[in-house]
């Protein structure tokens, strides 16, 4: 990498009335991607030897996480507590919530556990908005077009249609669970435009709709009889029948005493979210501290099949500094607002409302190619605000409290100061494969949310996260409920995990590593977990 701007240098160059070069030619985007986006880094892929996607493409540190041992085995089971229900929801995020409420609704006894609190997820950090085609001319085909787009037209086009045909309907819902979004002057809802799309349809409370989201979620979850909550637990392995081919539950460990206990269910719904505490190819994350893929490894590990796993959102605009903001996201609604992203020189090098992928490869080739600006923490690019401000005063204050509390707090104006960004992990872009209803494919196992794949292809847009995990959420919640009772005795078994384990002899592959991670190894109950 060819050494930038210091922040200092960079800083006094800066001038928010200075006037600005016409774009330049843009690279075709394809080369772009392979020549700078961090999925193409090299060492950076290998292939999976065992399960349900050996051959594929595989990320080099989810993988090694996909074909690890179990963190348990049978004796741990020995004496273990055993509770029964009829849906057990794992993940106390938005997917979680709102499949345990379509559950609950359609008469299912409910258990949630989650690993931290419930609502510590990525979804109560999700600031910018939720798509929908609710504006007059906008069309559910033009936002089924505009994602499979930006997807590379790699997602599944009968769950797209999905997706964008629950739109409204789920702003509706949200609306009557009370969640308040932001309204224009006449009272309508307001929209913006994400990158990558056709039309303003990303509806917003301010720039923290994630927190207002869950707030309305997590009263309805702890209001409702029909749902038990268990908090610090995590699922730490699912259980099957006795031919392994069928989810019948799962173990949950305590973060308080480390005790184990079962629950033996007839459909699992895994909530667990995303990745990005993985930290894949080094990069800092914008995800919570409990993102650490665990739904993808208990998944693979019973068998089910999953996609996309080479493919993971770097979000442009990550913080640079100060260092213990590193990663934290600065929302795409700046950009959608008209804020432009500068180099060390006080150029733009790309159009701010490209999709993510497309302006994450573009900022990543202005830093190694020496047009970024360094401070102690890394490298970046400038988020011009200051100029956003001029020419719509008032507008950073108004619709982006947030990120002013969040920079303020550090001493930064972004009224008066550009700030540094640099792609961020951001959102894993694959998961678990699953039908319309969330069915994965394995018989009782049910995915929804940011664990599940197939919705947004290789790339997702603005506000499509929280639109597919409130739609996917409330249908697995409902396919889950409705699910057939098994008759007789239920069987629980590890017979999943030993075959895993016959596998990973067989291959050739050591046993050392265990997984789920549970919680990343830097933090003091994450390196409790791993030695145990
Ligand atoms: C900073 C930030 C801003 C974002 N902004 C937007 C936005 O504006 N619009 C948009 O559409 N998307 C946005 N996204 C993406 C979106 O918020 C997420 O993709 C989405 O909220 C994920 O919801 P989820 O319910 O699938 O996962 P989460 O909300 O992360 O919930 C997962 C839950 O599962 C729990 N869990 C994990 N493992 C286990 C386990 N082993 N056992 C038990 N529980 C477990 C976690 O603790 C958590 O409670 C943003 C993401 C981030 C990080």
């Amino acid at each position: 990498m060819k050494r930038g701007l210091s922040l200092q240098a960079a800083l006094a160059a800066y001038r928010a009335d200075a006037e600005l070069a016409p774009l330049p030619d843009q690279p075709d985007p394809d080369a772009l991607l392979h020549a700078y986006h961090p999925d193409y880094l090299r060492g950076s892929m290998t292939k999976l030897t065992i399960g349900a996607n050996a051959g594929a493409d595989c990320q080099r540190e989810l993988a090694d996480l996909l074909q690890a041992e179990a963190f348990i085995d049978e004796a741990d089971l020995a004496g273990a507590q055993v509770t029964d229900t009829d849906v057990l929801v794992v993940g106390g995020g938005g997917a979680g919530c709102a499949a345990a409420l379509a559950a609950a609704e359609r008469g299912a006894r409910v258990l949630l556990a989650t690993k931290l609190r419930l609502g510590d997820s990525n979804t109560v950090m999700a600031e910018g908005g939720i798509q929908a085609a609710i504006e007059p001319g906008d069309t559910a085909q033009q936002h089924m077009q505009d994602t499979l787009r930006s997807g590379h037209h790699a997602g599944d086009p009968a769950l797209v249609a999905a997706l964008v045909g629950d739109g409204p309907e789920t702003i509706r819902w949200l609306i009557h669970q009370g969640m308040q979004f932001d309204q224009t002057p006449s009272g309508d809802l307001h929209t913006r435009k994400a990158g990558g799309t056709s039309a303003p349809r990303v509806v917003h409370c301010r720039d923290y709709t994630g927190l207002e989201m869950m707030r309305v979620l997590r009263e309805a979850v702890k209001q409702h009889r029909g749902i038990e909550v268990w908090e610090q637990s995590p699922v730490v392995e699912l259980l099957s029948n006795e031919r392994g081919q069928k989810c019948v539950g799962a173990v949950l460990g305590s973060l308080a005493d480390g005790s184990m206990r079962i629950v033996r269910t007839r459909s699992v719904i895994l909530a667990t979210g995303g990745l990005g505490r993985l930290h894949l190819n080094g990069f800092p994350t914008s995800n919570h501290i409990g993102a650490t893929g665990d739904g993808l490894v208990l998944a693979y590990r019973m068998g089910a099949k999953l996609c996309e796993l080479d493919s993971f959102q770097y979000h442009p605009t990550g913080l640079v500094h100060p260092a213990h903001l590193y990663g934290k996201l600065v929302t795409e609604g700046v950009r959608a607002a008209g804020a432009l992203l500068l180099n060390a020189h006080g150029q733009r090098f790309v159009d701010e409302l490209q999709p993510r992928d497309i302006v994450s490869a573009a900022i990543i080739r202005e830093c190694r190619e020496g047009r970024g600006i360094h401070n102690d923490n890394g490298v970046g690019v400038w988020l011009d605000t200051p100029r956003l401000e001029r020419s719509q005063p008032g507008l950073l204050e108004r619709e982006f409290p947030k990120l002013l509390t969040r920079t303020r707090h550090v001493g930064i104006d972004p009224r008066r100061e550009p700030i540094l960004v640099h792609p961020t992990l951001h959102y894993q872009n694959g998961g678990v494969v699953i039908d319309v209803d969330g069915a994965t494919t394995v018989p009782g196992l049910y995915a929804a949310g940011e664990v599940a794949g197939g919705i947004h292809g290789r790339n997702r847009i603005m506000g499509n996260a929280l639109l597919d995990i409130i739609g996917f959420g409330r249908r697995a919640g409902r396919a889950a409920a409705a699910a057939e009772h098994d008759r007789g005795p239920k069987k629980i078994t590890l017979e999943h995990v030993n075959r895993a384990r016959r596998e990973l002899t067989l291959a050739g592959l050591p046993l050392e590593q265990r997984a789920p991670r549970v919680l990343p190894a830097y933090t003091a109950a994450g390196k409790d977990i791993w030695k145990s």
